[in-house]
């Protein structure tokens, strides 16, 4: 079976010659395998007359057409197309009650559909995208499969859904406070006691998300959907919410979409992984225990199914060895910061060249004021630092500005260091992305860019606040090469603020602990090894990890276990001896 799609938002006839139908040999031949119809301004392939050669994909100078051969037995499982050459899924996760139910997979694949199938707001054409099927035709086609039970009562309308949004930022716009929202929503809001004289426009993210995530779970429904439920949330928030959304899924059903996959293998009982093609196609397989889908994920090969969809990812059992020389490139003595109500002490330090230093703790402890320190942004209330750095910083929270991603980085040029072209847009694929407007990218596109500009920019100190936001397992990956090569060609450094354990794992040599009391009391340690460090942060939290047998992956101890309280005794929370 062949499948070809026409990306609407690359395809630009206005600056291009059209040459997918110049050369197409078909149309040279006289059929009309690609043509604009009538009244539009962009090509369509009629997939029955083109012949597959690709000669189109190749001379499209946006790279706008994707010609792709599938497994003939996918024909009867398409579930969705996006209209004529656009998008297909195929196959779905079935939801099942007492069960929470994982999809895992990179962006543009499709799980946001899947979620928007099942919980019945998008209705699935079998691809008829001429004459849509009605429900009765739709259930007709899963006769005696668990699915169709399913679907019959979404059809009846006999199914309650709630469902937990992605973007939890755009509740920022509400106006009024979280009581209000609360009570707009029908619910009580349990937990949110603290917050609820708050206004929505003027909470963290943590705290947005705490509400969405709230609101989606105390609403009364069978099917749960939650879309990114730990996005801004810190690691102890992560593990309480996968805890309450397990309690939630004891008797409704429960289907989450999460790429921090410590927290997805706490959360989910079973996985099913997506593989296919970004933007083109998308297959849901069969459905994995946590543990092994997660397995296969991050080893990149589908084994029944014999497909290879990415490059293994590796752990280390072992801490990093160290390096033996370093140069300091900013040191810092007994530094201290008070604002009416917080104080920040941060015990003595230096950060060397050339490395990635994981920056860990609850959110509002002070990571942002320790690093406006180091920028000389703010002036201690007491203490010194050695030497006044530069310091490029990407924030969490990304507002685009009105203008390209090519204007964006074009309008900056001055600015970049020379490595900027060949180490960091190249690598992350920015310049796929130079005609799209920054309004008009995914959250995880919109991620990336900010990286890379951050990166690009020539400092001595690189700040990366939650850079993993949005992004998925793979582009993760990516975004952790990048950053410790730059900082390794460049002989710089950069503190990366995060909460993803298995990102922190990847990207850093050193860490840097804070613990205290949130909003009242921060203390601030290290940069220490990563042994060290791991060790010191997740004493604080009292979490331990074991190691996965097959894959080294850490894997979260349940509290009170046997290797828990082993590894408790003997403080080693966090790498094998
Ligand atoms: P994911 O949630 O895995 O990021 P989505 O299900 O949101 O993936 O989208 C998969 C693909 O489907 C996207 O890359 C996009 O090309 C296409 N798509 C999504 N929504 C629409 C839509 N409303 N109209 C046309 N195409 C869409
Ligand atoms: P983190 O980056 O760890 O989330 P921050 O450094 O942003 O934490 O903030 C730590 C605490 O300091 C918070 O309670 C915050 O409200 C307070 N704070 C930060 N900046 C200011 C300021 N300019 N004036 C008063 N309080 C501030
Ligand atoms: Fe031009 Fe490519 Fe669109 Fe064809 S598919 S009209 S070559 S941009
Ligand atoms: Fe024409 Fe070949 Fe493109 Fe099909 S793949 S539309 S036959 S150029």
């Amino acid at each position: 079976m062949r499948i070809a799609v026409i990306d609407k938002d690359r395809c630009q006839p206005k600056k291009c010659s059209m040459e997918c139908i110049k050369y197409c040999p078909r149309v040279r031949g006289g059929v009309k395998a690609i043509e604009v119809p009538e009244g539009e301004e962009k090509p369509v392939i009629a997939e029955e007359l083109c012949v597959g050669c690709g000669i189109c994909v190749h001379k499209c100078p946006f790279k706008a057409i994707h010609i792709e051969n599938l497994a003939e037995e996918l024909k009867e499982d398409l579930i969705h197309q996006y209209g004529k050459n656009g998008f297909r899924l195929f196959r779905l996760p079935l939801p099942r009650r007492g069960k929470v139910v994982g999809l895992l997979g990179e962006n543009g694949i499709g799980k946001t559909t899947c979620l928007q199938i099942l919980s019945g707001k998008l209705k699935p054409n079998l691809g008829r995208i001429e004459e849509e099927p009605g429900w009765e035709e739709i259930i007709e086609e899963w006769r005696g499969t668990e699915l169709a039970d399913f679907f019959r009562k979404i059809a009846d309308g006999n199914i309650r859904v709630s469902y937990k949004p992605q973007y939890v930022d755009k509740l920022s716009s509400y106006k009024g406070s979280v009581a209000e929202f609360i009570d707009e929503m029908g619910v009580k809001g349990r937990g949110l006691e603290e917050i609820m004289d708050r206004k929505m426009s003027e909470i963290s993210g943590g705290e947005l998300q705490k509400v969405a995530i709230t609101v989606a779970m105390e609403k009364e429904a069978d099917i749960y959907f939650f879309d990114e439920p730990s996005s801004y949330l810190d690691i102890k928030n992560r593990l309480e919410m996968a805890k309450r959304i397990r309690e939630l899924a004891e008797n409704k059903m429960v289907v989450v979409v999460e790429h921090d996959l410590a927290v997805l293998d706490f959360l989910a009982d079973i996985i099913h992984i997506l593989y296919g093609k970004k933007g083109v196609f998308g297959v849901v397989a069969g459905a994995k225990t946590a543990r092994h889908g997660i397995n296969l994920y991050l080893s990149g090969y589908l084994k029944e199914e014999n497909v290879r969809f990415g490059e293994e990812i590796k752990f280390e059992k072992h801490p990093p060895r160290q390096l033996e020389e370093k140069e300091v490139l900013v040191s810092f003595k007994g530094l201290k910061k008070s604002y009416n109500g917080f104080i920040l002490e941060v015990e003595s330090g230096e950060i060397y060249r050339g490395e990635v230093v994981g920056v860990v703790g609850p959110n509002g402890i002070g990571k942002t004021t320790f690093v406006k320190m180091l920028a000389g942004v703010i002036e201690p209330t007491e203490g010194e630092i050695d030497a006044k750095v530069k310091v490029s910083y990407k924030p969490q929270y990304i507002k685009p500005v009105n203008a390209t991603v090519g204007e964006l980085f074009e309008s900056n040029k001055e600015k970049f260091h020379l490595l900027y072209d060949k180490e960091i847009l190249n690598p992350l694929g920015i310049k796929d992305l130079f005609d799209r407007h920054l309004e008009d990218l995914s959250g995880g596109e919109l991620q990336t860019v900010a990286i890379a500009f951050c990166l690009s920019m020539e400092a001595d100190i690189y700040l990366i606040d939650e850079p993993s936001a949005y992004l998925d397992a793979k582009q993760r990956m990516k975004v952790a090469k990048t950053m410790k090569r730059i900082m390794e060609k460049e002989n710089k450094a950069a503190l990366v603020v995060e909460h993803d354990v298995y990102f922190i794992d990847m990207v850093s040599q050193a860490l840097m602990v804070f613990s205290g009391e949130p909003g009242k009391r921060g203390v601030a340690r290290g940069p220490f090894s990563l042994r060290e460090g791991m060790n010191l942060f997740l004493k604080d939290l009292g979490i331990t990890f074991r190691r996965d047998e097959e894959s080294n992956r850490p894997r979260v101890n349940k509290i009170g276990s046997t290797l828990d309280r082993q590894q408790k005794a003997i403080g080693e929370y966090y790498y094998e001896l």
